[in-house]
């Protein structure tokens, strides 16, 4: 075998090769769809040895196949961390992330612009097992401050926000956390392991929704939880004791979409980019939300913090009127009405108004959020040009359609 003492590496290329190992499967490039619930051990001795502290029954397809410990370890690798687990989907990370840490009578804090789900599950689920939950401005890291109580365990903090893509300064988020003995957990889908290195930042525990950019096809549910040194252990029983675990089919799906991660993360940012310059000055769009542009307020904390962006932006529209929106959905081509992103196909998602506890959300008008997928910009610019001009009151009359004609 080879040295395995390799320099450091750019991450472009580290994504080529973490995870494989080409010996033990024959030469193959990629290790196979292992599956396996049962594994056999050769004998006692080699049963007993393979006992954890802490698990027993480590021998078991439920921690997993060479496939789920190959996609775990490229993540890990990536990450820069002591440990990765997965998860059935991107959700289930960040609950079980959350489970992991939190007890009755714990104290956590999420940023106001939070993923919903995971809102969802903080007010329904922790709140319910005894967890007080509370929110913090993602733009004000003094409010956190301010709000840290005695029994603050949990800082949870997801940059940029989810649908309205404000940033928040890590850094400062997580030295006011730790100030309070309470680990900050990140949910960092929107940069992928690429874009953005948390635990650089301070971060305690980094996680994905792989269902993004890393699977990048649409095609498989999967999330992935990675810590440091010091929270791997009560991040790995989480998983464990839950019983979370992934099928071989879906990490495969993983690993194939984490090679091509880097190039296609190019294209989807340099599509984005493209896309947010040129809809910041129409007339029908009231603001674009996109830290990766200079003309965005979150733009000086991406260029300190982060390496790269990715191809999901927010936009206001100029009008709430249902009529005029409705016109605009139906008439892009090139982007699906639909929830997910990171796949390589463009989506547009009507939002509305995002929901807020704490702090009011930036921008006014009707918000929809743009995965800028991979098709060549120039054509998704016209596909959107030609949708946005039914926005305007004074094209809608000229739009020949069947209700406006039986309408008179
Ligand atoms: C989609 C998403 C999730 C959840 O991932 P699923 O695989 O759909 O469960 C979590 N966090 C963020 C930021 C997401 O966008």
């Amino acid at each position: 075998m080879r040295s395995m003492n390799s320099p450091r590496r750019h991450p472009n290329t580290t994504l080529l090769h973490c995870g494989r190992d080409s010996q033990r499967f024959d030469g193959l490039v990629n290790v196979p769809v292992c599956r396996g619930s049962t594994l056999l051990a050769e004998s006692f001795d080699v049963w007993e040895r393979a006992r954890q502290g802490g698990n027993p029954y480590a021998h078991y397809g439920r921690f997993g196949t060479a496939t789920t410990h190959a996609f775990e370890r490229a993540i890990n690798e990536l990450e820069g961390g002591h440990g990765s687990r997965v998860f059935p989907s991107g959700l289930s990370a960040c609950t079980h992330a959350l489970l992991a840490f939190l007890s009755s009578g714990d104290h956590a804090l999420f940023s106001d612009s939070v993923y919903g789900p995971t809102r969802v599950f903080a007010e329904r689920v922790l709140k319910r097992l005894g967890v007080a939950v509370d929110y913090f401005d993602p733009c004000d890291p003094e409010d956190l401050a301010r709000q840290l109580r005695d029994s603050t365990r949990l800082v949870f903090v997801e940059a940029p926000g989810s649908l309205t893509f404000e940033m928040i300064d890590l850094p400062r988020v997580c030295a006011i956390a730790h100030s309070a003995s309470a680990i900050v957990v990140m949910d960092n889908t929107w940069a992928t392991p690429l874009g953005c290195r948390p635990f650089e930042l301070g971060v305690d525990v980094s996680l994905h929704a792989a269902t993004k950019y890393i699977v990048g096809h649409s095609d498989a549910l999967l999330g992935v939880a990675t810590a440091t040194t010091d929270a791997w252990e009560r991040l790995r029983d989480g998983a464990q004791d839950f019983g979370e675990t992934a099928g071989p089919d879906d990490l495969y799906l993983a690993l194939r979409g984490l090679r091509t991660l880097g190039v296609r993360l190019e294209r989807h940012a340099a599509n984005a980019r493209c896309l947010v310059d040129q809809l910041a000055d129409h007339p029908m769009i009231a603001s674009v939300h996109y830290p990766a542009s200079p003309r965005d307020p979150g733009y000086a904390l991406w260029q300190r913090d982060f390496d790269g962006a990715s191809g999901l932006f927010g936009v206001r529209l100029k009008t709430t009127e249902r009529d005029a929106i409705e016109r605009f959905f139906d008439r892009l081509e090139l982007f699906g009405i639909g929830l997910s992103w990171g796949g390589f196909e463009s989506l547009a998602l009507p939002v509305g108004t995002p929901l807020r506890s704490r702090a009011q959300a930036n921008g006014e008008g009707y918000l929809v959020r743009f995965h800028a997928g991979l098709e060549q910009a120039c054509d998704l610019l016209a596909d959107l040009d030609q949708a946005l001009a039914a926005l305007d009151p004074r094209v809608s009359v000229a739009v020949p359609s069947a209700v406006n004609a039986s309408a008179g």
